[in-house]
């Protein structure tokens, strides 16, 4: 096997992996349980797994779904989310190479997809989820650049809320979304971050139109616009061009 495919299944194995952890904080951070402590049980019989419980989407196919223990259904998200996370790290592997700055602009995708999670499922997004997707996202040799990206798109979008806010009347945007806004603008950089904002605004106008008066989660957007923008930056960035230039 030549290098490359080999170090495409370490970096998807990590990844699985790492969706593993990613489903502990998705389930534990909005229901403030400790991350590490008490170790994983079944939600319904409460007996703590055992290692071979708890393969990372192998376990989940091996026990057709069910616990261990009991036998009670164990939703389909979990494995589905340590699969994502897996394309995911693949993906971004694909598109730098292995650079030494490729685990944290992964782990920063993978908080984004944490907070993507917990959103859709409890509308809440954790600071120290958020915080994290942000200060991976400026670990790169780009450091400087990142972080004044990341202070430019925060004071504007908190210079936006604020006057959205006064002329509305009510909270245009929250704390959550500015630390979001940082982040984005850290991982793409401009123009990019304004095609990532456009794109996000697109893809919740779908759901918006069928769920017209659920709430609908805008963070999710966010997070799904940033990832297609940046494995897709240089064509986005020319097709803007292209467009406004002809
Ligand atoms: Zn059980």
């Amino acid at each position: 096997m030549d290098q490359f495919s080999l170090i495409t299944i370490f970096v998807a194995l990590f990844g699985i992996s790492f969706g593993s952890f990613l489903n502990v904080l998705i389930y534990r951070v909005p229901n403030k349980i400790d991350i590490s402590n008490p170790p994983s049980t079944c939600p319904k019989c409460n007996n703590r797994l055992k290692w071979y419980h708890n393969i990372p989407i192998l376990s989940w196919l091996i026990l057709g779904g069910k616990c261990g223990f009991c036998k009670s259904k164990i939703s389909a998200i979990y494995p589905t989310i340590e699969l994502i996370n897996g394309l995911i790290w693949v993906s971004l592997y694909f598109k730098l190479g292995l650079v030494w700055y490729l685990p944290f602009v992964a782990l920063s995708f993978s908080m984004l997809l944490a907070l993507t999670m917990i959103d859709f499922k409890y509308y809440a997004v954790p600071d120290s989820i958020n915080i994290a997707a942000l200060i991976f996202a400026l670990i790169a040799p780009s450091f400087t650049d990142n972080l004044l990206n990341a202070i430019y798109s925060g004071v504007g979008f908190y210079l936006l809320g604020f006057t959205v806010s006064k002329l509305a009347k009510k909270d245009a945007l929250g704390e959550a979304d500015i630390i979001v806004a940082a982040t984005m603008a850290a991982l793409l950089g401009y123009p990019a971050f304004f095609i990532a904002m456009f794109l996000s605004a697109i893809l919740a106008m779908l759901p918006s139109i069928f769920a017209k008066d659920t709430m609908v989660p805008f963070v999710p957007f966010l997070a799904l616009a940033t990832y297609i923008t940046y494995l897709n930056k240089e064509f986005l960035i020319n097709l803007l061009e292209v467009l406004m230039y002809g």
